[in-house]
């Protein structure tokens, strides 16, 4: 059976230190992208498939505009991908 992990706390995305957090306290690192908000706008985010291999993440508050490959699909997986901010 498969185990959750707790969600880790805020995934910073961007080298101005923009970070996400989980939207709500039952968050796990095998939650949706989309389960998270824009830590300071408090925006909601969304990810767009914008061509075969990339998507981009998408803030409803700022206008946050982040791609990465399409194989990112979690918070855990966002957290590896964005590892050299951590
Ligand atoms: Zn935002």
């Amino acid at each position: 059976m498969k185990t959750s992990i707790k969600f880790a706390g805020p995934i910073r995305v961007s080298e101005i230190g923009e970070t996400v957090v989980a939207n709500g306290l039952n968050q796990f690192e095998e939650s949706p992208i989309e389960m998270s908000v824009h830590e300071h706008c408090k925006g909601l985010i969304t990810t767009v498939g914008v061509s075969k291999s990339h998507l981009v993440l998408r803030c409803s508050n700022c206008g946050l505009r982040i791609p990465v490959p399409a194989e990112v699909l979690t918070l855990g997986d966002l957290r590896k991908h964005f590892e050299r901010y951590q």
